[in-house]
């Protein structure tokens, strides 16, 4: 075991820990992570773009009319499965997550704050009525029978967007209620997340004894925060990503490793201690 996970291990070992995860734990998934290391820069659309613009909404809604089922066949990894394990083991009070497909939902964990939204959930923004995605792909399908088939090659993204080059007849749903513009239920550049929102995971951060970040360079603050309320409180930190985050002055223990072997590893050791006998996790 590398000594900075065996580190992470003794730090961890008889603790709960909030778990924050971003793109990182979910490209093993064929989610590519467009902020990692060897990505190309990306300009994603803001919420300002999106509402003022019917054009770039229409490409939006045609784009993720063929992306988003990509997403939605995707399947939690072994950093998914680990971070359930460790919930399992009593190690883990809940996630918070950066990431929007739901992975971990999927994998189980029972106690997810889904930080910048769900792929596979709609909002109108004018009556704040909710919709799965699986109902408005019924009625995109059929205003524009077809066209999701007609795309081949789609590139997967973080946000359920294919590239797609022609759009431009692509017939976008309104609101079924009151003709409100749709949008799915995620939290673009440019917008907040809901404050609520925000209070529960820092009530969960703060009812756990520290913080496993996994797969998030902590580019933007909604994720950063956490690692300066969980450092400001003196619970420690301990981060898994590949590559430099914008915490790492704020770690107790920096892994610089891909999420899927570290967290097996990680959950394998802590399981081995909590049955191991005489243990007094046991206990
Ligand atoms: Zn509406």
């Amino acid at each position: 075991m590398p000594p900075a996970v065996s580190r992470a291990v003794e730090l961890l070992a008889g603790r709960r820990v909030t778990v924050l995860t971003g793109a990182g734990i979910s490209t093993d998934s064929g989610i590519p992570d467009y902020r990692g290391p060897d990505s190309p820069p990306r300009a994603p659309m803001t919420y300002q773009q999106f509402v003022g613009d019917p054009d770039r909404r229409r490409h939006y809604w045609a784009r993720n009319h063929v992306g988003w089922r990509h997403v939605h066949e995707t399947r939690p990894n072994p950093g998914h499965l680990a971070v359930r394990r460790m919930e399992d083991l009593g190690g883990v009070n809940g996630v918070i997550t950066q990431n929007v497909d739901t992975l971990h939902e999927v994998a189980g964990s029972r106690n997810v704050i889904d930080l910048h939204g769900r792929y596979d959930r709609v909002i109108c923004l004018t009556c704040g009525r909710r919709i799965s995605r699986d109902h408005l792909a019924e009625r995109l399908d059929a205003l524009n029978p077809g066209f999701a088939d007609d795309v081949p090659d789609a590139e997967i993204a973080p946000d359920a967007d294919a590239v797609i080059e022609a759009t431009a007849h692509f017939r976008v749903a309104d609101c079924e209620h009151c003709g409100g513009i749709l949008k799915p239920e995620i939290v673009y550049f440019g917008e907040n997340v809901p404050k609520a929102r925000v209070e529960k995971a820092f009530a969960m951060l703060d009812d756990a004894d520290g913080l496993l970040v996994a797969g998030s360079s902590l580019t933007v603050m909604s994720g950063l925060r956490f690692v300066r309320r969980a450092h400001k409180t003196d619970r420690p930190i301990v981060i898994v990503n590949r590559g430099s985050t914008r915490g790492d002055d704020l770690a107790t223990v920096k892994i610089d490793r891909g999420c899927s072997p570290t967290l097996t590893t990680m959950a394998e050791a802590l399981a081995t201690r909590r049955t191991r006998p005489g243990s007094p996790a046991t206990g």
